[in-house]
């Protein structure tokens, strides 16, 4: 394995940077569903650190559960297929649903989400995610919330990982082989 301190030379965002996102975040989230009930999907596993940092910036109750999607391999671009590895089980009929995604990159994830979802029938959906490419079409896929926009760079960090390796750095990173 490479030293992790070789990636923090190549930092794209900050600890700080991150934390100061999720928590303007969670409050906006907060303030936008009020006290409605509110189910909050983690699509796994390149969400896990935003998810367990940003339903702590939500301060009410919520319910939480994961779904674990596939559509990368262990390479560094897009199979194109997305399926299910776990689903969720929470019955979110006429709950208002967040899902939260680590990037949107192609928006195949968030197509898939959006629609596998959406046949539960939820009182609401949207979808937070911590990155977002700048080639993502924002009016066709609308990701009501997101942290911070990047462009072709492969990135690593907070979650995201390379071959299984680097998702508990605490910042994002582009890497580099
Ligand atoms: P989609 O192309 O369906 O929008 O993104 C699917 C998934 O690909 C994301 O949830 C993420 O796990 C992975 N992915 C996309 N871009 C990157 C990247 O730059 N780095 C890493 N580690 N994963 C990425």
């Amino acid at each position: 394995m490479q030293d992790r301190n070789e990636y923090k030379q190549r930092v794209l965002i900050s600890e700080k940077q991150i934390r100061e996102s999720v928590q303007v975040m969670g409050q906006r989230i907060a303030a936008d569903y009020g006290e409605e009930p509110l189910t909050i999907i983690g699509c796994l596993k390149g969400s896990f650190i935003f998810m367990a940092d940003l339903v702590r910036a939500i301060p009410r109750s919520l319910h939480i559960d994961f779904i674990e999607v596939s559509s990368y391999g262990n390479d560094l671009s897009s199979s194109g297929n997305v399926r299910i590895v776990k689903d969720f089980k929470h019955p979110v009929q006429d709950s208002h649903v967040l899902i939260v995604e680590d990037i949107v990159d192609t928006g195949l994830t968030f197509d898939f989400l959006f629609e596998h979802i959406q046949l539960k029938k939820p009182a609401s959906l949207e979808i937070a995610a911590l990155l977002v490419r700048s080639t993502v079409d924002l009016q066709k896929r609308p990701v009501k919330y997101h942290g911070f926009t990047i462009g072709e760079e492969f990135v690593v960090g907070y979650g995201l990982d390379a071959a299984g390796l680097y998702r508990n750095l605490d910042h994002v990173a582009v890497f580099e082989q």
